[in-house]
């Protein structure tokens, strides 16, 4: 049986996670992913999504991203990807992509996440930093840090969805379902534990996809 988008990791291969890689970091996520062991593809086209275990959406500037997506034709394939059910991992512009309402300025989404960011929400470059956040997750560590470069701020969360981590009481960290969005940048920092976390998540999803293909065999 194959998913939603022709799954076929061979059994005993690292799962396979497909970056979006238009613009923005994605080269330190698939450094971070390389990391944990799992193997990534750059997605810069509809057919780069086909066999991908799970997706990533870097940091970098959303607007230019969604003028990309749509110049490429990725704006309804990467759509279909991202409501397939596989793992997400989104971060920064990635998570202002996900959320369902954008302010500062107001722009498109795939508004999957019940949230309300505010872009640049923290502030101008110069008050980014490395943060301590309040971890509210047994799945981490304690203390933890998080690297925030003109990062969204979370003003609303208007659903059910797990806020896992905060800074200066603003949800940072949330899931829902598969779906993993930080206003922060794990992948900048070697061995993070949303990084470790995030593996663990598609490892998990992987797992199941295969012993649900062997009962229905
Ligand atoms: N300020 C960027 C935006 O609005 C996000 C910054 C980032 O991804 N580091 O898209």
């Amino acid at each position: 049986m194959t998913g939603p988008l022709d799954q076929t990791t061979a059994a005993g291969a690292a799962p396979l996670v497909g970056v979006l890689a238009l613009q923005g970091d994605f080269a330190d996520h698939q450094a971070a992913l390389g990391a944990t062991g799992l193997r990534s593809r750059q997605v810069k086209a509809p057919a780069d999504l086909r066999g991908v275990d799970a997706l990533v959406l870097p940091g970098g500037e959303s607007t230019t991203m969604l003028k990309l997506l749509e110049v490429e034709g990725l704006w309804g394939p990467l759509g279909a990807a991202l409501h397939s059910g596989v793992p997400v991992l989104a971060t920064c512009a990635g998570m202002i992509l996900l959320a369902r309402h954008v302010e500062n300025p107001v722009q498109r989404s795939y508004a999957m996440l019940p949230l309300t960011v505010v872009r640049n929400g923290y502030g101008r470059q110069c008050r980014s930093g490395t943060f301590a956040l309040a971890v509210e997750s047994a799945e981490l560590p304690a203390a933890m840090s998080g690297t925030f470069i003109r990062a969204p701020r979370v003003t609303g969360v208007h659903g059910p969805c797990e806020v896992l981590a905060r800074r200066d009481g603003d949800p940072v960290l949330v899931r829902q379902g598969q779906l993993l969005a930080a206003g922060f940048h794990p992948e900048l920092v070697a061995g993070h534990p949303v990084s470790r976390l995030f593996a663990d998540m598609v490892r998990a999803y992987v797992r199941r996809r295969e012993a649900s293909a062997f009962v229905g065999r």
